[in-house]
C-alpha cells in the first residue's frame, strides 16, 4: 500500500451537493412512529406542531438524495470539509501495520458535528416563517451548535440543559448566551412537567428525557416555534451524512475504502452520518465492510436494550419511536460522556443493529480514557469523551491487525474534541 500523507486532499468538490437517505435502500424500513394517543403511524400534519414544515419532509422522505439547499452548503463551506486525518502518530505509538484514518469533526464551529444539522434545522425554520426553535441540551455540545446556527440565520434558541452538565459545564453556557440563546437548568420551574420535579427537588440532576418533554412543553406553547432534535430522527442522520460521503469521496482520491468503519453510538447521528453512505455500497453488494457502534457500559441501549416501541423523552409526550430501548425513565450514572446519556437509539442505527449489519459494542469507562490519554499523547488532539468510544474500539482493531500482521483500512469518527471537557480528564486518571 501507498504511504498516506497526513491530511488527505480537502476541495470544496468534496462536500456533497445533496444528503444521503438511507431508507431508500433498506429492503424494510423500520417500522413508523406512532401516535403517543391513538397508536397509529404518525402522518405529517401530526408532526405539523412539533417541527418545521420543511424538517418534516426530510424526515418522510424516502428518496434516495436529497439537494443540500445552498444557503446550508455555504454556510457549511465555513468548516467543511472536515479533515480525513492518516492518524501516523497513533500508528507509530501502536506498531501496528493497520492503516488508520479519522474524520474530523471537532473542526467544526462548536466543536462537533452537531452543526452539520443544526444548521439545516436552523435554515428549514427560517424558511418556513417560524420565529424561535425549542431544543434540549445534555453536555452542551448540541445546545451550542443550535444557538450558533440560530445567530448565522436570524432565529430564537431556547434551550434547556441538564442540571448536572449545566453546573459541570457553565463554561457552555457562557457559549450559548453569546450566540443570543436562552439557557435554563432543567428540570426548571418555567414549565408544567418540570415544576413537579422542581418542586420536590429545586437540585435534582435532571436528564436528557426530562429536558426534552420541558423543551417540547414550551414550543408546542408558543404560536411561531417549534421543537428541534439534533439526533435519533431519520433527517438528523440524514444530515449528518455529508461526514461519510466526504469521506468516501476523500478516500476515493487514494483509491482505497474501508475495511471497518467505527463511531460512538448516543443517539445514533454521527456514526449514522459516517457509516450510511458505506452501507449503501454493502447493501448493494459492494465490500464486506463491518461496521462498530460503540457505547458506554453504563448506558448499553443497544447492547442491552429492548427492540420495542417507546417514548423519545421521559413524560411520554414524544410520538412512540421502535427502537432499541433501556426505558423512557432511564437515568444513567453521570458518566463524562454526556452525548452518550440518552436511553434510547436511532430507528435506522436500531434496524440495522438488529440486520447484523451494525455490529454494537459497549466499553468501560476506563477503557475509554485510556484510550483517549494515549490518542492525545500520539495524535496531538484531546478527543470528546463520547469520541472517545471510536478511539478506543479502533485502538483494539488496530491492535488485532498487528496481532493477524494485517495491513486492513480503519475509519472512525472523531465527532468532537475534548477541549472542553477537561474536568472529565482530571477526574478519570492521571495518564
Ligand atoms: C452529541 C455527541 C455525540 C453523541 O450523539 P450521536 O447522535 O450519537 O452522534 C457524540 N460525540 C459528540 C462529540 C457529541 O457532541
Amino acid at each position: 500500500m501507498p504511504a498516506f500523507p497526513r491530511f488527505a486532499p480537502q476541495e470544496a468538490h468534496h462536500l456533497p451537493e445533496a444528503f444521503y437517505n438511507i431508507k431508500a435502500d433498506l429492503p424494510e424500513p423500520p417500522p413508523p412512529a406512532l401516535h403517543p394517543g391513538t397508536r397509529q403511524p404518525l402522518t405529517a400534519a401530526d408532526w405539523s406542531p412539533v417541527f418545521s414544515r420543511g424538517f418534516i419532509e426530510h424526515e418522510m422522505s424516502r428518496e434516495r438524495f436529497i439537494p443540500i439547499p445552498e444557503e446550508v452548503r455555504k454556510a457549511m463551506a465555513l468548516y467543511r470539509p472536515t479533515p480525513l486525518v492518516y492518524a501516523s502518530g497513533l500508528r507509530d505509538a501502536l506498531g501496528t501495520p493497520a492503516h488508520i484514518f479519522y474524520k474530523y469533526e471537532g473542526a467544526g464551529p462548536m466543536g462537533s458535528h452537531k452543526s452539520n444539522t443544526a444548521l439545516v434545522q436552523a435554515y428549514l425554520a427560517t424558511r418556513d416563517g417560524l420565529t424561535t426553535l425549542v431544543t434540549e441540551t445534555g453536555a452542551g455540545q448540541w445546545g451550542s451548535a443550535l444557538a450558533h446556527a440560530g445567530a448565522l440565520f436570524g432565529i430564537k434558541v431556547k434551550v434547556f440543559m441538564v442540571r448536572v452538565s449545566y453546573r459541570q459545564k457553565p463554561g457552555r453556557r457562557t457559549l450559548m448566551e453569546m450566540f443570543g440563546a436562552e439557557v435554563d437548568e432543567s428540570p426548571s420551574p418555567k414549565t408544567r412537567f418540570g415544576r413537579t420535579l422542581y418542586e420536590k427537588d429545586p437540585d435534582h440532576p435532571g436528564s436528557l428525557g426530562i429536558a426534552i418533554s420541558e423543551a417540547l412543553e414550551v414550543a408546542l406553547k408558543g404560536t411561531n416555534s417549534r421543537y428541534s432534535l439534533g439526533s435519533v430522527l431519520d433527517a438528523v442522520l440524514m444530515h449528518q451524512s455529508v461526514i461519510g460521503l466526504e469521506a468516501e469521496s476523500q478516500m476515493a482520491d487514494y483509491g482505497i475504502s474501508p475495511d471497518t468503519v467505527i463511531g460512538c453510538v448516543g443517539g445514533g447521528s454521527n456514526f449514522g452520518g459516517l457509516a450510511f453512505p458505506f452501507i449503501r455500497r454493502r447493501l448493494a453488494g459492494g465490500p464486506a465492510t463491518r461496521f462498530l457502534a460503540v457505547e458506554p457500559e453504563a448506558c448499553p441501549s443497544l447492547t442491552k436494550g429492548e427492540l420495542r416501541y417507546d417514548h423519545g423523552d421521559a413524560a411520554g409526550m414524544t410520538p412512540l419511536i421502535f427502537m432499541h430501548t433501556l426505558g423512557m425513565d432511564f437515568v444513567p450514572a453521570p458518566i463524562h460522556a454526556g452525548g452518550l446519556r440518552y436511553h434510547g437509539m436511532a430507528p435506522l442505527v436500531s434496524r440495522l443493529a438488529a440486520q447484523g449489519i451494525v455490529e454494537p459494542q459497549a466499553v468501560s469507562t476506563k477503557t475509554v480514557f485510556d484510550a483517549a490519554r494515549l490518542f492525545y499523547k500520539a495524535e496531538g488532539i484531546l478527543p470528546a469523551p463520547e469520541s472517545a468510544h471510536a478511539v478506543a474500539a479502533a485502538i483494539a482493531e488496530a491492535l488485532e491487525a498487528k496481532r493477524l500482521g494485517r495491513e486492513k483500512i480503519i475509519l472512525f469518527g472523531l465527532s468532537g474534541h475534548g477541549f472542553l471537557d477537561l474536568n472529565a480528564y482530571a477526574a478519570n486518571g492521571k495518564n
